[in-house]
């Protein structure tokens, strides 16, 4: 009877084992080790120019390798912020973007504006201001070459905070990104107040363009809203010629996307960036930070 119910047992637990809910479980626990045993990596996304093509920033993306594989962010990421396990990653992140932003700098004389993700968890439950602080003085970074990203949507929810923590940040020097923008599309309020540098367009927007009329009409209108509130506009999800074409008629100021360069391992990308900045370097641009109402 015991032996019966002992089997009845093994063969539930074997059958999820093989369900997604138990590959879940062995990942999140392994998650909390990542760190420890050195398994997070970045790849960075080039940002482009429209007007001139020059590469004007990367996008640290993480990823985490797991048994030989890479883990993308969304399969560990909501995890990671549930536990708190995000607030030693993020900071993992941002040191490690900035002193590869650093080295690179350092070695291609090239510009370089380094993004990096934040996490609404970051900015809730740890002092990111202080933080971001400490990093760039350990890696040398200028803060004029460190833009963080923070999506539309914790911007909205939490937007009294919200402005007084990009403001502590924007006066390090480094610059803020609205991440996903018009997502959250919740209150437009927010964009008078909020001291932010540019807007990264949701690819949502550029999927149907230039296919959809009704589509171009909004990216474009989307572009010319960001101008006139004095904000940048950086598109994302640029995956063809003709969605370039697009955004360079209607004054886009920067793009990125899979047609433009995918986010590769720091090695390919510092290669590319070698090989940049030396066809560019004569008709180098300086970082300028956008003046917003703040
Ligand atoms: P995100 O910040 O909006 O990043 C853009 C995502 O779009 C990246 O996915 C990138 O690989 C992908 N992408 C870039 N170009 C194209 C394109 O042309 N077409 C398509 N279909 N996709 C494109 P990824 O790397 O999987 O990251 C997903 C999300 O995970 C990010 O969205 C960001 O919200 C989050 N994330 C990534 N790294 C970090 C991090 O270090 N910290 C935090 N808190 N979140 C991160
Ligand atoms: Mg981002
Ligand atoms: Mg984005
Ligand atoms: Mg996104």
């Amino acid at each position: 009877q015991a032996k019966n119910h002992g089997r009845n047992r093994v063969q539930v637990y074997s059958d999820q084992l093989e369900s997604p809910t138990a590959d879940k479980l062995v990942l999140e626990n392994d998650l909390y080790k990542a760190l420890e045993r050195d398994e997070l990596r970045l790849h960075f996304q080039p940002q482009f120019d429209c007007a001139s093509g020059q590469i004007i920033g990367a996008e640290a993306l993480l990823r985490w390798e797991h048994d030989g594989k890479l883990v993308p962010p969304m399969d560990f990421i909501p995890f990671a912020e549930e536990t708190g396990l995000i607030v030693p990653m993020g900071e993992w992140v941002l040191r490690e973007s900035c002193r590869k932003a650093q080295a690179w700098h350092l070695r291609t004389g090239w510009p370089l504006r380094i993004a990096v993700n934040l996490s609404a968890v970051q900015l809730e439950h740890t002092d990111i201001a202080n933080t971001v602080a400490r990093v760039l003085t350990e890696t040398g970074l200028p803060p004029t070459m460190l833009e963080l990203e923070i999506t539309e949507t914790v911007v909205v929810r939490e937007s009294l905070r919200a402005a007084d923590i990009l403001t502590q940040l924007r006066s390090l020097g480094v610059s803020i990104a609205i991440d996903d923008f018009g997502v959250g599309y919740s209150s437009f309020g927010y964009l008078r107040e909020l001291p932010v540098d540019r807007f990264k367009l949701d690819r949502s927007f550029l999927m149907a363009v230039p296919q959809s009329e009704g589509d171009c009409r909004l990216a474009a209108a989307l572009i010319a809203m960001a101008h006139r509130l004095n904000v940048g506009i950086v598109a994302e999800g640029v995956e063809n010629e003709e969605q370039l074409a697009f955004l360079k008629d209607h004054g886009c100021d920067e793009a990125q996307g899979y047609h433009l360069g995918r986010p590769m391992k720091e090695d390919a990308f510092e290669a590319m960036l070698v090989e940049h900045s030396r066809l560019h370097a004569g008709a180098l641009k300086p970082i300028t930070r956008m003046v917003n109402h703040a």
